[in-house]
């Protein structure tokens, strides 16, 4: 096949920069873990290479695609092979849970769409589906947010979701110029390896992810100040609840870990149950 659909305008709007090159896509199939038996997600087919090298490798793929002027492409190319499902449709709209049907666990696999990677990763990482690992292509960068370490300028909400999740890995370095047409940067490929539980207990989900919205809302200011703008409490309360968790009441939000912000939601949920008791 030829690397290019010949009347095709790529939409940069739509983050389309493809991969044609097989060896390359075989090398990124290699980095994951998915196995014969498995069942793979993948996210934005494309012209449908990864597609193709993930069905030649696992027992079925589903893959999603969002520009319908690829949908014949993608139909004519899988029209014979029984292991491949094409579903026309928007990740972010999309119910991942009923698109897997009775799935006991499976892959996500994607050379993602770059506009989308912050939002589409969030999702992921809180879905409560049992996803094997997220094995994904992002921009050097966002690769960096997710591998973050606290109390680095890369260190945030996602950061945190990913080690809750599982241990990303950077893997390969792709070069920009692979890509058709090539992104303004190289990229790398992360791959996570989720836990079958999350690596701390988080019983408040929704609380959990408020707190973290809160710890990083405004990064300059302290963790204190921002649970006081967020949770409307006296300043007070957030400094008793701070140091309630070992924590100075001067700390900011990007020094804390992952044991940190579950301590931080157990506190703050008893607090807030007490303030609304009769
Ligand atoms: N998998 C192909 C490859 O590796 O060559 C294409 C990858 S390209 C970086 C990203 C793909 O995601 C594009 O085909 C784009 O149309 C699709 N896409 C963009 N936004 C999407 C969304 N919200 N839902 C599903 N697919 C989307």
């Amino acid at each position: 096949m030829s690397n290019h659909i010949p009347t095709f305008q790529y939409k940069i709007s739509l983050g389309q920069n493809f991969l044609f090159d097989q060896d390359l896509l075989h090398r990124l199939v290699d980095q994951t873990q998915v196995g014969e038996e498995d069942i793979v997600l993948e996210i934005g087919a494309g012209r449908g290479d990864l597609t193709q090298a993930l069905s030649q490798r696992c027992s079925r793929v589903i893959a999603v695609e969002i520009d319908e002027r690829l949908e014949p492409v993608l139909k004519e190319r899988f029209a014979s092979t029984s292991n491949v499902t094409i579903v026309m449709g928007d990740i972010m709209n999309l119910d991942i849970a009923a698109l897997m049907g009775e799935s006991s666990s499976f892959h996500i696999v994607a050379n993602l769409p770059y506009y989308l990677t912050t939002p589409i990763l969030t999702k992921l990482f809180h879905l409560n589906l049992p996803i094997k690992s997220v094995n994904v292509m992002v921009q050097k960068e966002a690769a960096q947010r997710v591998m973050a370490q606290p109390g680095t300028p890369e260190y945030g909400p996602l950061a945190v979701l990913a080690a809750l999740r599982g241990m990303p890995k950077a893997t390969l370095l792709v070069p920009a110029r692979l890509f058709t047409p090539p992104p303004k940067v190289d990229s790398i490929f992360l791959v996570i390896p989720f836990f079958d539980t999350p690596q701390v207990s988080v019983k408040e989900p929704g609380l959990f992810y408020k707190v973290l919205g809160a710890a990083f809302q405004m990064r300059r200011k302290t963790l204190a100040n921002n649970l006081v703008s967020v949770f409307g409490m006296p300043r007070e309360d957030a400094n008793r609840l701070i140091t309630a968790c070992g924590l100075d009441e001067r700390v900011r939000g990007e020094r804390l870990g992952l044991d940190n912000f579950a301590r931080l939601t157990q506190v703050i949920h008893k607090y807030i149950t007490q303030q609304t008791k009769p």
